[in-house]
């Protein structure tokens, strides 16, 4: 299974991913979150889980079912540590912290280490005899937190021994524990990125009766307010006032996001009102992967944002990226290199980039030669693999 990744990293990065397993052959590792489709997470963990199994750690994921009272609270929790000063009520608090003791009493737990995702399972951690490495891995930027929410979950987050972040400067204080930093990567291999002939994309985008005699403009994103779909539709409102094109904004919707379906609602009234503007909300990883394919400049304009993989496939497939400067953005893209960088909801700017690569062939092919040459060395799922092998060898010594 590693050797598919040779064609993409050679054969030095496949040897070392070996030597790094050697050491930690048959280490029982359990990755937890709270759904298995919807959001980057639950993509990455959808490769890494069989990849550490494949070099032989028994790797194991289990999901913490929750409820929506449950996914309420986690979904205010996410924004709190974002930086909105907003708390669960007390019946919200209660069902998190109780789902989240039936999971560490009654969920198999037999392992070496185990590794939680996110604030969702993290205070599960506190409520069994703790015999394993934990590690929690936040994949939120939590620079500048609620402080009312991070009071709640510091005392979560101490019992761990370890916790991994997506980028420096994602903990605003730092944290007493070994922090390691990892950034999120993409699976070249995976149905999102995997290569697809151009008639293969549009065979694809003619499912969805998306044409292709205009320019596209894409966002792919979760309808959520921090990726702000109302201000895509803004940015293409003043590009179309210079350039004829399209627009399509694709958003599935994640089980573990309750507010994706209101703000989807904001969404589709505010597009009714303008010509060529095209909503999915399927979810179906080839219409992703063909989107960005075929677009001829993909759109990531969150105001926060964790990582914001999209990035990284979009650029994996030669597309340029107009984005904001937020969260592990900056690390994608290079301003005026691969893409452009602009402040979140400055929407002049963004529409004036968006417009100088409509208007250039030759820009958009050479961003996209750079964006994919920058993909390839920094985040591929084997340099993550190679992170994680890493990073478990000197947590066991
Ligand atoms: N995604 C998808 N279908 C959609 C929207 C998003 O498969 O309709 C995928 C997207 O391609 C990416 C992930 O979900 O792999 C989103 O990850 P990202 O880090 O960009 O954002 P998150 O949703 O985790 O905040």
């Amino acid at each position: 299974m590693i050797e598919r990744y040779l064609p993409y990293v050679g054969k030095k990065a496949i040897a070392e991913l070996v030597a790094l397993a050697r050491n930690l052959q048959g280490l029982r590792i359990l990755h937890v979150n709270s759904t298995y489709h919807g959001g980057g997470v639950a993509g990455m963990l959808r490769s890494l889980v069989p990849l550490m199994d494949d070099l032989g750690l028994e790797a194991h994921w289990v999901l913490l079912f929750g409820k929506p009272a449950f996914f309420s609270c986690t979904k205010k929790l996410h924004n709190a540590l974002q930086g909105e000063e907003i708390f669960p009520e007390e019946d919200e608090l209660s069902t998190y912290l109780q789902i989240n003791e039936f999971f560490a009493r009654y969920a198999p737990i037999d392992h070496d280490v185990v590794v939680i995702h996110d604030p969702q399972p993290l205070p599960s951690v506190s409520f069994r005899p703790k015999r394993e490495l934990w590690i929690w891995r936040c994949h939120i930027d939590i620079s500048s937190p609620s402080e009312k929410a991070w009071e709640l979950l510091m005392p979560y987050i101490l019992r761990y021994d370890a916790a991994v972040v997506s980028a420096e400067g994602f903990l605003r204080d730092g944290l007493p524990q070994r922090v390691s930093i990892i950034p999120p990567a993409i699976d070249p291999v995976s149905p999102i990125n995997r290569e697809m002939s151009p008639r293969e994309v549009e065979e694809k985008l003619a499912q969805y009766e998306i044409p292709l005699d205009k320019p596209l403009i894409v966002q792919v994103s979760r309808f959520d307010k921090w990726k702000d779909p109302l201000g895509v539709l803004e940015v293409f409102q003043k590009v179309r006032r210079d350039a004829d094109c399209r627009l399509v904004m694709l958003g599935n919707m994640a089980g573990d996001d309750p507010e994706g379906p209101e703000i989807f609602t904001r969404v589709r009234e505010a597009a009714a009102k303008l010509p060529d503007v095209h909503l999915v909300t399927e979810t179906d990883e080839l219409l992703v992967n063909a989107l960005q394919r075929a677009a001829a400049v993909v759109l990531q304009l969150s105001v926060r944002e964790g990582f914001g993989l999209t990035v990284s496939e979009a650029l994996w497939k030669g597309t340029p990226v107009v984005a904001s400067a937020v969260g592990g953005i900056p690390l994608q893209i290079r301003d005026g290199e691969n893409g452009f960088l602009v402040e979140p909801r400055d929407y002049a700017s963004a529409a004036e980039k968006v417009l100088a690569l409509l208007g250039d062939r030759n820009l958009r092919r050479e961003f996209g030669e750079h964006g994919r040459e920058w993909v390839r060395k920094n985040f591929l799922i084997t340099r993550l693999l190679r992170d994680w092998l890493s990073t478990l060898g000197e947590l066991l010594g």
